[in-house]
């Protein structure tokens, strides 16, 4: 059967009678309609939502191509025919110019470069359409082409056809691809080219108003472009600009010198923490100096907890065997959460690193490992008395 929504996509409000319903969980009822401008979830389209009888629709689908479109409606009882629909307009024209933009992009992608579209997906943030660049690897500006080409298809503000051809008619369609044998085949025409599709269209392409590709990532072999068009695209728009504004002002340079002005930014940041580490290295292998080693079971142990050193600089202070140490255990809190520690030995035989952070991490909890004379990982939590006591204990049991 041939819904309402394909014969006139912008049908807001409608009148029909059920012809099956049950309940299908406690609170959401199934309906069946002898007519419906409700679409379904289909070809990457999210369903229509809005009211039936003044009650809310959660859901439209429709399980098989020539069977019944199903409606769920959150209602305390059975709805009584005939039922009156209205669609939620703001969420289908947004799907609308979500569905066209992407018409409008996968023309312009198969037109620039002969990649074929594969599948759409509207989601609630952004858009995607995936492609199968046949004619090899899109060159770097492809998506700003693209969003151009798009661009140009918008202001000349082409009508948009939706129908279904008969038979006859479709073998003098310019479609892009040569059709499925199909019962009811419903074809979409903007400006000189047709394809087959069922999702629902705007009337012209000048209601798409902006189209923006995000940019894009592979995918299974083939080419994901993120996309926005419409409400979407200007809201992403204006957000961009305001931000960039802002950031300009932040940082006193010229829109256009933006990206470069925060490049230098992050390579200044990079060297002031590489200057940061330097120092706080220093100043932890100067406080290690001073610190005393205790002996303990033919050992000369030195334990300290350094303040803000990086896990590298921690294993390089530990690896020094500060103070005549023969034996050294390393720990600095980390931001994120538990502590870094390094252990390290004199060469000269004794028990194994390695094996004293296990029995570390067997009370502390954490992650880590190393071999006879060097150690290092992340414990979850640290006491210096608890860890000056469990070094105390693995130290004492001979192997
Ligand atoms: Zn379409």
């Amino acid at each position: 059967m041939i819904y309402l929504f394909h014969r006139d996509p912008f049908a807001r409000v409608f009148e029909a009678e059920i012809t099956a319903q049950g309940e299908e969980s406690p609170g959401l009822w199934r309906l069946e309609l002898s007519d419906s401008a409700f679409y379904p979830e289909g070809g990457g389209q999210p369903c229509d939502l809005g009211t039936l009888n003044g009650l809310p629709v959660a859901e439209v689908k429709q399980p098989s191509e020539n069977g019944p479109l199903l409606h769920f409606v959150k209602a305390g009882g059975p709805l009584q025919s005939p039922v009156r629909g209205e669609i939620d307009w703001a969420r289908r024209r947004d799907h609308m110019q979500q569905h066209t933009g992407q018409h409008l992009l996968s023309h312009a992608f198969f037109a620039l470069f002969g990649a074929y579209s594969l599948g759409l997906h509207i989601g609630a943030e952004e858009s995607y359409v995936d492609l199968r660049p046949d004619g090899g690897p899109l060159p770097e500006n492809a998506l700003f082409l693209a969003e151009t080409l798009a661009s140009e298809l918008i202001s000349a503000d082409l009508p948009v056809r939706q129908w279904f051809p008969s038979p006859e008619e479709i073998k003098t369609l310019p479609l892009r691809k040569a059709p499925d044998a199909h019962m009811n085949l419903r074809v979409v025409q903007i400006g000189p080219e047709a394809v087959a599709c069922c999702g629902t269209h705007l009337p012209s392409t000048g209601q798409a108003r902006l189209i923006l590709a995000l940019r894009s990532q592979a995918s299974h072999g083939n080419l994901r472009v993120f996309f926005l068009a419409g409400e979407r695209a200007i809201e992403r728009a204006r957000l961009g600009a305001r931000a960039a504004a802002a950031a300009a002002a932040g940082l006193s340079c010229p829109l256009s010198g933006l990206a470069a002005a925060v490049q230098r930014l992050r390579e200044e940041q990079r060297q002031l923490a590489r200057a940061l580490n330097r120092e706080r290295t220093q100043g932890a292998l100067l406080a290690l100096g001073q610190k005393e080693t205790f002996p303990l079971a033919g050992e000369r142990v030195l334990l300290a907890e350094l303040e803000g050193l990086e896990p590298r600089a921690l294993q390089e202070a530990a690896a020094t065997l500060p103070g005549g140490a023969s034996i050294a255990c390393l720990f600095s809190r980390l931001e994120g959460g538990g502590v870094s520690a390094a252990l390290a030995r004199a060469e000269s035989g004794g028990q194994s690193m390695a094996a004293l952070f296990s029995a570390l991490a067997a009370v502390l909890g954490g992650k880590g490992g190393g071999r006879a004379d060097f150690a290092q990982g992340r414990l979850e939590r640290f006491d210096e008395a608890e860890a000056t006591r469990l070094i105390r204990d693995f130290l004492n049991t001979k192997d």
